[in-house]
This record gives C-alpha cells, sequence and structure tokens, in this order.
C-alpha cells in the first residue's frame, strides 16, 4: 500500500471522463487499498481514481475516516439512480485542499454500483454518505465540486487556494 500524489485543481485529467472497469484484476485491488491509503494520509472522506492519475471509473469511501472498517466502500462503474431531498452543507476536496464551501446536494441518494465479482449492488446513502457519493461520483466524470458555483465565487475560491498554497 502506498499513498500515491493526488492532482490539483487545475489539472486537465481531472476534467477527463473516466472509462468504464472491466474484469477485476490484482492491479485493481492494489488502485483500491492505494486510494484508501492516500484518504486516510489526507484527511480526507473518499477520493476517486482520477485524482491519483487513473481514469477509471472508481471512487473509495470512509466517512468514518478509518475508525471503523465497516464503512469503507468502494465504488466501482457506481451511477446514482434516485435522489431525494436536499441538505445545505460545507464541502471539500482532496485536490483543492483547505478550502471548505457549502454547497446544495441530495439529502438521500441511491446508488447501483457494481462489485469486484461484476454483480451489482445497491448503495443508499444519506446526509454526509449522500453527499459523499455526489462528489466522488462526479469526479469520475470530471466534475469539480467548484464547477457548481459561478465564475465570480470560483475566482475568489481559487485566490484563496493560491494563498493557502503560499503561506
Ligand atoms: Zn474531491
Amino acid at each position: 500500500m502506498a499513498v500515491r500524489p493526488v492532482l490539483t485543481w487545475g489539472d486537465p485529467r481531472l476534467k477527463l471522463n473516466s472509462a468504464e472497469v472491466g474484469d477485476w484484476t490484482p492491479e485493481l485491488e492494489a488502485l483500491v487499498a492505494d486510494l484508501f491509503e492516500t484518504s486516510y494520509a489526507e484527511e480526507g472522506l473518499g477520493i476517486a481514481a482520477p485524482q491519483v492519475g487513473v481514469n477509471l471509473n472508481i471512487a473509495v469511501i470512509d466517512v468514518s475516516c478509518g475508525e471503523d472498517p465497516a464503512l469503507r466502500t468502494v465504488l466501482i462503474n457506481p451511477e446514482i439512480i434516485r435522489e431525494e431531498g436536499t441538505q445545505s452543507g460545507p464541502e471539500g476536496c482532496l485536490s483543492i485542499a483547505r478550502i471548505h464551501e457549502v454547497l446544495e446536494r441530495p439529502q438521500k441518494v441511491w446508488v447501483k454500483n457494481r462489485r469486484r465479482d461484476g454483480s451489482w449492488e445497491e448503495l443508499v446513502g444519506e446526509d454526509l454518505l449522500a453527499r459523499a457519493y455526489c462528489h466522488e461520483i462526479d469526479h469520475l466524470r470530471g466534475r469539480l465540486f467548484v464547477e457548481y458555483f459561478g465564475p465570480v465565487k470560483r475566482q475568489v475560491l481559487k485566490r484563496k487556494w493560491d494563498k493557502s498554497r503560499r503561506d
């Protein structure tokens, strides 16, 4: 297991659409282990493969940040099939470290997800978990959470982020 370098806001590779995962391989299992390791090292709640430069539909989530192994979730070719309600709360991203901004998300989502063996399961997440599902699945479509904001607000966040990297 290894912590991999995380691509940051502005890197064109974060804007790519990721590819569907085919057969599960030892390389993919190693990638998943590295993703968890990287997320924990950065004290994140999850990370998507494109953030470490691998454009595949894989992401990991652990809203306990390593405290509860039962909460480790691996998303493979995930797709949101239903959403309900709205929630408003701060969101952040390992590719835009230290920037947190309030963003509206569904309160509850249903996700069609592939298991490693190729079968499908349905995951349901509420509150923070629903937010994490939306956030990571956005990464697989080449979308960062700051892109939900208008150009002016995005500029402000960009300046704040640039400054935080210099300090
Ligand atoms: Zn992110």
